[in-house]
C-alpha cells in the first residue's frame, strides 16, 4: 500500500497549488517535499515581484480580485480590457510564435479562473503599483493584463501558500530532496527517493507530481544549454532550482520539450549578489530603462530600448546585458524622468554628475565614444510628445539603432547612471506535458503517475517573455497536475 496519494516535489507558486487541487480532488494524503530548508522554503515564487498577467473582458472582474482597489484614486479609470485575443497575441508576439498552442491556449483561457480559485484558497491580492504602472495626471495608466499582484508580493505568495496547504492538511516535510523517481515493474511512477538529514528513503504514492523548478541555479546546466557567459550569471532566485526534476524525469525516459537554449534574465543591479536575496528579493531589477538610454563598456548602445513597455522587452533585455563585454551596461537617465523610475531603483545608489561628460568620465567605458552615443542620440531625439504610460511613437530619427519610444533628450542635469548585469530568472526548457499535465515520454505517450507544472513545464516560453506569466503558468498547470494526480494516480 502507497504511504500517501500523492507526492508533490517542490514548495513553490506551482507544487503548493497541485498540493491543494489534489486534497480538492479527493487525495486523502498528500506529501509536499521541499529540498530547502524551512527557512530557505518557497523557491522563486519568494522572490518574485508576484504579478499576475490575467486575460479579462471587463473591470468589474479584476475588482473581484481586488475590491477595496476601488478606493484607490485613478485606479479603476487607467483599466483596460485584456481579453483572451490580447494575451494571445501577447504570448505569440513574445516567443516569436514559437509557444505551444495547447499549452499556451490553457494558461491563457484558465487564467482568470485560476485567479479567482487562488482567492477562493486564501490567496490575496493588490494592484500591481509600483511594476509597470505609470501615474499620468490622475490615472493609473496600467500595462495591459498586468494589474494584480499577491499582497505582499512573492513573499506574500509565499506564505499564503503554505498557509492554504496546512489549512488543506497537506503534510510539508523540509530538507527534504526527492533525488530519483521509483517505478513499477509496469513503468508507473509509485514515488521517490528522497534524501533528508537522517539519509535516504523510499516513499511511495500513487502518483507524483513535479514542481521543483528549472535549473537556472546549476552553471553546469546553464553552459551546457545556455551557453557562455551564462554560467557566469548571476541567479535572481533560490540557489535550489539545479535541474534535480528535470534529471529525475528524464531518467525514465521523460521527453525534453520547449527551448532549452533559452531564459528569462533581467536587468539588474550590477552588484547583486549571487543568488537571490531574501530581504532584496526583486528589488535587484532596473526596468525602467526605456525611459533613458543604455550604454556599454565600448560606449555604444546595443538595444532599442524603447521598443515596447518594459513587461514586454525585460525578460530578454538581461540576456543582452550579460552578452556584452564584461557582462555590465549602464542606465543612463536625466531628471526629467527619475521620477518616473520604478522605487525599486532606491535600493543602490547611481553615479550623478551635473554634466553629460562628468557622469561618463566616472563610468567604466570607453570615454570617448560614450560622448558620441550620447550627443549622437541627443542630436536624433526630441520629436514628438512624451507620453510614459504607452508607447508614444516619440522615435529617434537617422540612428542605425533607432529608440523607437519615449526618446527625450538627455538635457536636464543632474544625470544618472545605474550600473547593470543581466540576472537569470529562470530557465525555458522543460518538460512535455498533456493537457491533463501527465509527463509525456520520448514514445509521445504519458509516463503512468508522472505530473509535472511550473518551470518544469517547457514549451510555453521562447526567446522573450510577457511579464507576470510565469506565475500564473504555475498556478494554472498546478491545479491541473494536482487534480490530474488525484483523481488517475
Ligand atoms: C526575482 C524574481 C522575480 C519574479 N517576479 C515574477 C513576477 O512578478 N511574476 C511572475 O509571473 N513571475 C515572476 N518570477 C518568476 C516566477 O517566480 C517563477 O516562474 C515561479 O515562481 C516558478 O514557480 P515554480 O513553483 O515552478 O518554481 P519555484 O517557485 O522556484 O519552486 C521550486 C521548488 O522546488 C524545490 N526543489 C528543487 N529541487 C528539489 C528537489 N530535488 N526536491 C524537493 N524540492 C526541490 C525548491 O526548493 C522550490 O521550493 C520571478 C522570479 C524571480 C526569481
Amino acid at each position: 500500500m502507497a504511504d500517501y496519494d500523492v507526492i508533490v516535489v517542490g514548495a513553490g507558486n506551482a507544487a503548493l497549488s497541485a498540493s491543494v487541487s489534489a486534497r480538492s480532488a479527493g487525495a486523502q494524503r498528500v506529501l509536499v517535499l521541499e529540498k530547502a530548508p524551512e527557512e530557505m522554503r518557497g523557491g522563486n515564487t519568494y522572490y518574485s515581484g508576484g504579478l499576475l498577467r490575467i486575460a479579462f473582458e471587463h473591470t468589474e472582474e479584476i475588482l473581484r480580485l481586488v475590491p477595496k482597489a476601488r478606493e484607490l484614486p485613478g485606479f479603476v479609470e487607467g483599466i483596460e480590457p485584456y481579453p483572451t485575443d490580447a494575451f494571445w497575441s501577447d504570448l505569440r508576439r513574445m516567443t516569436d510564435n514559437r509557444t505551444d498552442p495547447e499549452l499556451g491556449e490553457i494558461l491563457i483561457s484558465n487564467s482568470y479562473a485560476t485567479a479567482r480559485w487562488m482567492a477562493e484558497q486564501g490567496i490575496r491580492f493588490e494592484p500591481a503599483i509600483s511594476l509597470g504602472a505609470v501615474r499620468v495626471g490622475n490615472v493609473i495608466k496600467w500595462p495591459k493584463g498586468a494589474i494584480v499582484r499577491a499582497a505582499n508580493e512573492g513573499v506574500g505568495l509565499s506564505r499564503m501558500w503554505f498557509a492554504a496547504a496546512q489549512k488543506n492538511g497537506v503534510e510539508i516535510r523540509y530538507g527534504a530532496a526527492a533525488t530519483r523517481l521509483l517505478q513499477t515493474s509496469q513503468g508507473s511512477v509509485c514515488g521517490v527517493a528522497v534524501r533528508d538529514s537522517t539519509g535516504i528513503h523510499e516513499v511511495r504514492a500513487r502518483a507524483v507530481v513535479l514542481g521543483c523548478g528549472g535549473f537556472e541555479a546549476n552553471a553546469a546546466w546553464r553552459a551546457q544549454y545556455l551557453g557562455r557567459p551564462w554560467d557566469h550569471a548571476k541567479v535572481r532566485g533560490t540557489p535550489h532550482n539545479q535541474g534535480d526534476g528535470l534529471r529525475m524525469a528524464f531518467e525514465i525516459g521523460a521527453m525534453p520539450w520547449g527551448q532549452w537554449s533559452g531564459c528569462h534574465a533581467t536587468p539588474i543591479n550590477a552588484a547583486a549578489p549571487p543568488f537571490g536575496d531574501r530581504q532584496l528579493t526583486d528589488k535587484t531589477n532596473r526596468l525602467s530603462y526605456l525611459y533613458g538610454v543604455m550604454i556599454n563598456k565600448l560606449g555604444v548602445r546595443f538595444v532599442d530600448e524603447g521598443e515596447d513597455q518594459a513587461l514586454f522587452t525585460y525578460a530578454k533585455f538581461g540576456g543582452i546585458i550579460l552578452n556584452q563585454p564584461g557582462g555590465i551596461a549602464y542606465q543612463i537617465f536625466d531628471s526629467k524622468v527619475t521620477n518616473l523610475l520604478e522605487p525599486r531603483y532606491s535600493t543602490s545608489q547611481p553615479v550623478a554628475a551635473d554634466r553629460l561628460d562628468d557622469l561618463v568620465a566616472q563610468l567604466d567605458v570607453d570615454r570617448e565614444a560614450a560622448l558620441r552615443t550620447l550627443g549622437d542620440f541627443n542630436a536624433a531625439a526630441g520629436h514628438g510628445n512624451f507620453n510614459p504610460g504607452e508607447r508614444d511613437g516619440m522615435t529617434t530619427r537617422g540612428l542605425t539603432l533607432p529608440k523607437s519610444n519615449w526618446a527625450q533628450k538627455l538635457d536636464t542635469p543632474p544625470f544618472f547612471a545605474w550600473p547593470v548585469t543581466g540576472g537569470i530568472t529562470f530557465s525555458f526548457g522543460g518538460l512535455k506535458i498533456s493537457n491533463q499535465a501527465q509527463v509525456i515520454g520520448t514514445g509521445w505517450e504519458p509516463i503512468p503517475g508522472l505530473y509535472a507544472c511550473g518551470e518544469m513545464v517547457g514549451g510555453i516560453f521562447h526567446n522573450n517573455y510577457p511579464g507576470g506569466s510565469g506565475l500564473m503558468s504555475g498556478a494554472v498547470f498546478g491545479r491541473i497536475a494536482g487534480a490530474s494526480a488525484a483523481q488517475g494516480g
